[in-house]
């Protein structure tokens, strides 16, 4: 029964994103195909049916236009906090099922809640992580402290001294199931005698890794509070972990640009475009901070004429600073293009805001 649709208004959003093209009889909420295998795969399985193809008790049609994703909305999201991290559907897949699984299986943000884990202050557990140097994952304790604003790891279960001291200011935290290699695989940034230093973690369980996800934020959130007391929460949000601009390959010169291009992987985090040797590297080999045109920052498509070029790729990016230029190329027009575009953004604002466009799960 189409009609439904009709007498039971949809988010704007939704609609011009995607198809909520399923619909929960449980919740009375309509979803796209992808959030209804996570409604699907809850401990009670929740009963879906597709809107065009299924056949509709009339109870069911009746209780889908008495709820719908509004009212849903204002029960399941009554409360939720600040700092937990709402993904959008361009999210990884582990983010959007622990939202989902929190919203409607656990009940995390209704208005009776129970005081929530993220809050309580510290965390303690084990957590796989990269080693640098060999690329092997192993179990490390892992101590999130909110009186001491530290996140620490432990490379023996009983050790005393931590391995290493994380401030949880400095921390960025993105997942990268891609890059990690494994569905729940985490970064996370931080600073390090002013030094950009990576660890590369993930746990089996989902839930596990998106609750420290959110526990650091909630830290973080704590912080900023302290610093800036005066500030909104719309004005913090943006300040916790962030997801990376972009990332890829792409080719470059030394300073000199005579030294040939060479092939780095680059992470575009906010105004700072870092590069690596490669993609799970501990150190950034250097950096390029992307100030406002105002300042002598731009960025153009192609090379200066009398460039050696010895690199593979020919679709060249030149970004000048006030101190110097720096050379890149690109495999693909198409990725010199997305890089650029990027670039310009940055350079072109004052205060570039964080990517927002998304629709709501
Ligand atoms: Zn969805």
């Amino acid at each position: 029964p189409f009609y439904f649709v009709s007498t039971n208004r949809l988010p704007l959003s939704l609609s011009l994103f995607s198809d909520p093209e399923w619909g929960s009889c449980s919740l009375g909420v309509f979803i796209c195909l992808a959030c209804s295998g996570i409604h699907r795969n809850f401990q009670s399985p929740a009963k879906v049916k597709s809107v065009r193809l299924s056949r509709w008790e009339d109870s069911e049609v009746q209780f889908m236009a008495e709820n719908g994703n509004e009212v849903a909305r204002s029960k399941y999201e009554a409360q939720v906090p600040v700092y937990y991290y709402k993904p959008t559907h361009k999210d990884c897949q582990v983010l959007k099922e622990q939202w989902i699984k929190a919203k409607y299986e656990r009940l995390e943000f209704t208005v009776d809640r129970k005081p929530l884990l993220y809050e309580e202050g510290t965390r303690e557990g084990p957590l796989m992580k990269r080693g640098r140097d060999n690329g092997q994952f192993l179990t490390r304790r892992f101590v999130l402290s909110e009186r001491e604003g530290t996140l620490k790891y432990f490379t023996k279960t009983d050790a005393k001294e931590p391995k290493a001291i994380i401030k949880v200011d400095t921390i960025n935290a993105s997942f990268q199931p891609e890059k990690i290699g494994n569905p729940n695989g985490l970064q996370i940034t931080y600073l390090k005698d002013f030094n950009t230093r990576n660890i590369f973690l993930y746990n089996e369980s989902s839930k596990e890794i998106v609750d420290w996800f959110n526990s650091i934020r909630a830290v973080q959130l704590h912080y900023l509070k302290v610093a800036f007391p005066g500030a909104s929460d719309v004005e913090l949000k943006p300040k916790l972990t962030r997801n990376f601009l972009k990332e890829g390959y792409m080719e470059k010169t030394g300073p000199r640009q005579t030294e040939g291009f060479k092939k780095r992987w680059f992470t575009l985090d906010h105004r700072r475009l870092m590069y690596f040797k490669d993609p799970l590297d501990a150190f950034a080999k250097g950096e390029v901070f992307l100030g406002h045109k105002d300042l002598g920052y731009s960025a153009s498509a192609g090379l200066p004429p009398n460039t050696h070029c010895n690199g593979t790729w020919q679709n060249g990016i030149t970004i000048q600073t006030p101190d110097r230029s720096y050379l890149f190329t690109c495999e693909t027009e198409v990725e010199q293009q997305d890089w650029l575009k990027h670039f310009n953004e940055l350079i072109n604002t004052k205060h570039p805001r964080h990517a927002s466009s998304h629709w709501p799960l």
